[in-house]
């Protein structure tokens, strides 16, 4: 099995390989048992992704994220708060996926929630992507905010700052966080053309449970 370390890596890559992370902004995750201790790994804060390894990526635990370790003693992501709070709460979370990326940071920075205009935007889980409350980065405060406006979702925009995507690895938590980023671009240009019909709850209901059967297939 590979490392759960190399995984973080290989996703931190995608992300940066794919614009979808501007210098060592956003961050990865993967919730891990490490000798007994319930926690999870992350990237550490002040190394670009190119040049991580994997002694490099962080154990912090879940019981107290004051308590962390890597093997070249670095930091956690400045975000770990916001990560280990949506460990504790959402138990299904296996992986986070935390970016900036343009088009999803662009609505978030105008409080917009992405509708309905798509029917993928039920990849997220349900009707609508949300924007959390604005809260400053790294604090508890954000971290409640993201929790509260995730609900029972996998995906959420948080308020002038950017894009949480979780998932059951580090791949699938990726691939959400670029839908959104994608339903995100095809949003603006749907609003640049001053259209602003969306599906209806029934249409959405239909769409959810199709996922529901189908693994989320297009
Ligand atoms: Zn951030």
């Amino acid at each position: 099995m590979k490392d759960l370390r190399s995984e973080i890596i290989d996703c931190a890559l995608a992300m940066s390989r794919e614009g979808l992370c501007v210098n060592k902004s956003g961050n990865v995750s993967m919730r891990a048992q490490v000798n007994g201790i319930e926690g999870f790994w992350i990237t550490p804060t002040g190394v670009s992704y190119e040049a991580l390894k994997p002694a490099d990526i962080v154990f912090v635990h879940l019981t107290d994220e004051a308590r962390f370790e890597s093997e070249n003693g670095r930091l956690p992501s400045s975000e770990s708060l916001m990560h280990a709070e949506v460990y504790r709460q959402k138990q299904d979370a296996r992986a986070i996926v935390h970016t900036h990326s343009t088009y999803a940071t662009a609505l978030a920075c105008c409080d917009m929630p992405i509708p309905a205009f798509h029917y993928m935007v039920a990849a997220a889980g349900g009707t609508q992507i949300p924007c959390a409350p604005y809260a400053l980065f790294g604090t508890k405060a954000l971290a409640e905010s993201a929790i509260k406006t995730l609900g029972n979702l996998k995906a959420c925009l948080l308020s002038h700052h950017g894009v949480l995507a979780i998932g059951n690895d580090a791949q699938s938590a990726l691939a959400l966080a670029r839908e959104v980023e994608s339903l995100a671009k095809t949003y603006s240009v749907v609003r640049a053309l001053g259209c602003g019909t969306v599906l209806n709850e029934s249409q959405m209901a239909e769409v959810l449970e199709r996922f529901k059967t189908y693994g989320q297939q297009k």
